[in-house]
Order: structure tokens, then C-alpha cells, then sequence
């Protein structure tokens, strides 16, 4: 059957006195309210150990949210156990009957539990209420509806017949299942890893972080009141170590969809690596593992275009994106208007709870990103090569908050100009603006991702410079934008280099991946 593609979700503006912030607050409230006790979900049966883990908002940590229930290695084991049940029928239903559960689901978010996902996401993992709309109610739905509509083309390609013989494609899931693990900074991602590939027909276990498991749950009851078959997806919590050991030691173990970090997918890699030869077929491995993303600006950038780019590409969810601007490149023309006005936008970012509407900036996740973040800004406050310009606190007593800050260095290749932060800092290094060749060469070499990155010229030989000789730079590349918040079935995203398998989420690339193709000839 054919789904054409659709519109993207609308964006709802949750401004003052509209009937979807009253609903959004009603909703925070009731969360509030509550104390969550948050289940696994393995095979269709809600299990739980008794061994909790607390959740709190990381604006507010003296409020508990809810707990959740850890599992070990035996649940792990269940879990894959129920995923395989689950497999032959899931992988011989109709392909039109799958599909429709994940429409379903898209459609459930859009009436009926939008205002759910977004506070769970607000209090979960501090995003504002615009951050959490864009992310778990809009790229969610429009990930769900996109990836039928682009499994729909897959489907629909076939090879050429001639007379006396029929040729056919069939496309299969692969023969195990997949684990999926989902880092904490997007709702939609938690949501996409899961079900890309489970709508193939794959069965799939999932570990999301735990510091995302509050939205995690949400989506979770979702797709099973769209219809989701129980051991399709299995929700597990359980340390990424028992995890590791226990599905990349199972012969059963098919493939890998990771988002997280370069760390962690360079371990998994080389445990699945040690244990390839248990495999029945070689397992997919598909990650997106971060970035340390540029903006370039040459000197014939609009200076209000510049900072707009940085202030909202560095600072949006307090950098916590992949794709958020972390190194920027002035030209020495502009440098000082940009760097005043930005200090000026940053003075109107308000710091504090999701719940308070009027602030932009709220906490960066946990305690150990919080002090790692520190860290760097502690070692720009002592390091003669560097300045902070803007911002520079941070307090953790009721919250994990830190300033938007900005750092100024002399060398472009001071440490917060190569490693990733994943904070609200971002880092300007001024140029020669007559030396735009060698700034070229040093932003492709300064750091090994290649996620996002941007260039701000109103010159287009220079967009049309910057565009060739950044070509390995970037997976995203921006002209005259920030280098965050790609739009679903507008731009797919992903990165080569340190920042993945470029297996662009959000686009059919994705999903080739989860299938296994099957060539039938027939002669008569
Ligand atoms: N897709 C998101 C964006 O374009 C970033 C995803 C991520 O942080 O992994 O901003």
C-alpha cells in the first residue's frame, strides 16, 4: 500500500493564556501530584523487582517524581526470550496491519496524550515547554508517520521481469532481534529506535537511559493502547553493562540501534567484534554518538543572523543536543558586534524550573554532567588562553542549573574547541577575516566529529566555498541557520566520523537497515 508523505506535525505555541498552556500545566500538576512506580515492560507483563531507582526533576531534585524498578541479567534474558516469541507472528503480519498500529500511536500523541509526553519530558528531563513540543510531541509523530511513508517506498521497490521469468524483492527483518538504546536528550529518539525498526517486523529490546525512563514509560503505554503485540518491544532497565553482556552473547542478537556516546559505541562495537562468530548473521550496527558542531561565520555575515545562530544553536535545552553549536568561528570585522550582542541575547535567557513558562534555560540533567560541565568552565576561569565573556555560574543546590556561558580563546585548539561538552558553553575563536582558506582547513581538522555544523555569509562564493571544502565536516550542514533542529522527512539527520553510521534517522537510509532482503526468481 502506498502512504504518501505527510504534513509535519504542527508546532503548538503554549503562549500565554492559550488553552494548550493551561492544559500543559494541568498536566505538570497532576504529574506532580503523584509518585510514579514505574514498571519494566517484558513479553506484556508489567515486572517489577522491588529494587528502585528514584526519579526527580534535575530543576528541582528535593521533589520525587516516581521510581523505577531495576532489572538484572535474568530479566534481560526474559526479555529477549519474550522478543523472540513474539518474532515469527510479527514478522509474517501483514505489513499494512503493522503499520497501522504505529499511525495509531502517532495519532494518540497528537489528541489525546500530547500534553502527557511534553510534561513528562519537562519534568524528566528539563526541558521548556517549546524544547519538549518540538521534540516528543512533534519529531515523535512525524517519526512515526515518516518511517511508514518511506517504508511504504521501500516496499513498493522492485526489480524488472522479462518475458519468461518474474523477478520479485522481498524485504525481511532480520533474523533476531535488535536492541535499542536511547540516550536521555530526546523523547523522539527514545520513540524512534524502538519502533523504526520493530515496524520492519523486527522484535526489539530496549534500554533507554534512566535518566529518561519517566518519558520512556509514557511512550511505552502508548504503543501498547495503539495495539503494540506483547514482546514486540521490550522495556528493560538494567546497568548498559548487563545489558551488553548478556544480548551481545546471544546468538540470536541481530542488531544495534544506539544513539549515546563515541565511548560507549566504540565498547559495544568491540564486544560485538569479540563475539561475532556466535552470530547467525553479521548484526547491524547503526549509532549516533555525538558532535562537536561548528558555526563559521565570514565576514559578510548579517551580524543579527550570526547571533541568533549561536545564541538559540548553542544554548536551546542548555546544549544538551548533539547537533548544539559548541565551537564558533568570528571573523575579525565583526567579532566584537557579534560577541556584545550575544552577551546582550544571553542577559535575557532566563535561568530556572520548566514549570515557570518564562524561563529558557533549565538544568542540565544529572550531577555528574552538571560537574563535568563545571569543570571546564573552572579550567577556562585559570587558563591564560581563555575568557568567559558571558555566563560562568552555576549552583546545584535546588537544581543542576548553569548559566549560558561563553568562553573566548586565543587558540583554536583549546580543549573547549575540540572535546565535546554537552552543556549550555559554547566557544568563539576570532580569525583573520582575510584568511578564510585557513579557517576552512582548521575547522575541518579541529575536532573528530562531523554531526552539524554551519556557515553565516551573505557572499555566496563563500557559502559555495564553505559548502565543498566542509564536505566531510558535517552530516548536517546549515547555511544561514543554526545547526540544530532538523525536521523530520525535511532534513535527515546524522554524522560521519566520531558521530556515527551516518545512517540518517528520519529517512528511508534508516530503515534499509533493519531489513534483509530476499531476491526471487522464478523461470517458466
Ligand atoms: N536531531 C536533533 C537536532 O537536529 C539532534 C539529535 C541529537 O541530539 O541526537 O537538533
Amino acid at each position: 500500500f502506498e502512504y504518501a508523505a505527510p504534513a509535519n506535525e504542527p508546532v503548538l505555541s503554549y503562549g500565554p493564556g492559550t488553552a494548550e498552556r493551561a492544559a500543559l500545566k494541568k498536566q505538570l500538576a497532576a504529574f506532580k501530584a503523584e509518585v510514579a512506580d514505574i514498571p519494566m515492560y517484558i513479553g506484556g507483563n508489567e515486572v517489577r523487582t522491588g529494587k528502585t531507582v528514584d526519579l526527580r526533576p534535575p530543576h528541582e531534585i528535593k521533589h520525587k517524581l516516581g521510581h523505577f524498578h531495576m532489572g538484572d541479567a535474568s530479566h534481560v534474558k526474559t526479555a529477549i526470550a519474550a522478543a523472540l516469541e513474539a518474532r515469527e507472528k510479527w514478522a509474517n503480519m501483514d505489513w499494512e496491519t503493522r503499520a497501522g498500529i504505529f499511525l495509531r500511536a502517532a495519532d494518540l500523541i497528537a489528541t489525546k496524550y500530547r500534553y502527557h509526553l511534553n510534561a513528562a519530558t519537562m519534568l524528566g528531563q528539563s526541558k521548556n515547554a517549546f524544547q519538549a513540543e518540538i521534540d516528543s510531541a512533534c519529531e515523535l509523530i512525524d517519526f512515526l508517520r515518516y518511517n511508514v511513508h518511506f517504508l511504504s517506498e521501500i516496499y513498493r521497490q522492485q526489480p524488472v521481469s522479462a518475458p519468461g521469468i518474474h523477478n520479485r524483492t522481498e524485504y525481511r527483518p532480520l533474523e533476531g532481534f535488535v536492541l535499542a538504546v536511547t540516550p536521555f536528550n530526546f523523547t523522539a529518539i527514545a520513540g524512534n529506535l524502538p519502533t523504526s525498526a520493530a515496524m520492519c517486523g523486527n522484535v526489539v529490546v530496549w534500554k533507554p537511559a534512566n535518566t529518561q525512563v519517566y518519558a520512556a514509560n509514557v511512550i511505552m503505554k502508548i504503543l501498547i493502547e495503539a495495539g503494540l503485540p506483547a514482546g514486540v518491544i521490550n522495556l528493560v532497565y538494567a546497568s548498559g553493562p548487563v545489558i551488553g553482556e548478556v544480548c551481545f552473547a546471544d546468538p540470536h542478537f541481530a542488531g544495534i540501534h544506539f544513539t549515546g556516546s563515541t565511548g560507549v559505541f566504540q565498547t559495544m562495537w568491540k564486544t560485538i567484534g569479540e563475539n561475532i562468530s556466535k552470530y547467525k548473521s553479521y548484526p547491524r550496527i547503526v549509532g549516533e554518538t555525538g558532535g562537536k558542531d561548528f558555526v563559521l561565520v565570514h565576514k559578510s555575515a548579517d551580524v543579527d543572523t550570526t547571533v541568533t545562530a549561536l545564541a538559540r544553536g548553542a544554548f536551546e535545552y542548555q546544549g544538551q543536543k548533539c547537533s548544539a553549536a559548541s565551537r564558533a568561528y568570528l571573523p575579525s570585522n565583526i567579532a566584537e558586534e557579534v560577541k556584545t550582542k550575544l552577551a546582550a541575547e544571553l542577559k535575557t535567557m532566563k535561568v530556572g524550573t520548566t514549570e515557570d513558562f518564562s524561563n529558557f534555560i533549565n538544568a542540565v540533567i544529572d550531577e555528574k554532567s552538571f560537574d563535568k560541565i563545571a569543570s571546564y568552565i573552572d579550567n577556562a576561569k585559570n587558563d591564560p588562553k581563555a575568557k568567559i565573556i558571558a555566563g560562568g555560574n552555576y549552583n546545584k543546590t535546588e537544581g543542576y542549573f548553569i548559566e549560558p556561558t561563553v568562553i573566548e580563546t586565543t587558540d583554536a585548539n583549546y580543549v573547549t574547541m575540540c572535546e565535546e561538552i554537552f552543556g549550555p558553553v559554547l566557544t568563539i575563536y576570532t580569525y583573520d577575516a582575510e584568511q578564510f582558506d585557513d579557517i576552512l582547513v582548521t575547522v575541518d581538522k579541529t575536532s573528530e566529529y562531523a554531526l552539524t555544523g554551519a556557515i553565516i555569509a551573505q557572499d555566496r562564493y563563500a557559502v559555495e566555498l564553505a559548502t565543498r571544502k566542509l564536505v566531510n565536516s558535517a552530516g548536517n550542514f546549515y547555511i544561514n541557520d543554526k545547526p540544530t533542529g532538523a525536521v523530520v522527512g525535511q532534513q535527515p539527520f546524522g554524522g560521519a566520523r566520531a558521530s556515527g553510521t551516518n545512517d540518517k534517522a528520519g529517512s528511508m537510509l534508516n530503515l534499509y537497515r533493519w531489513l534483509s532482503a530476499r531476491s526471487i526468481k522464478e523461470t517458466f
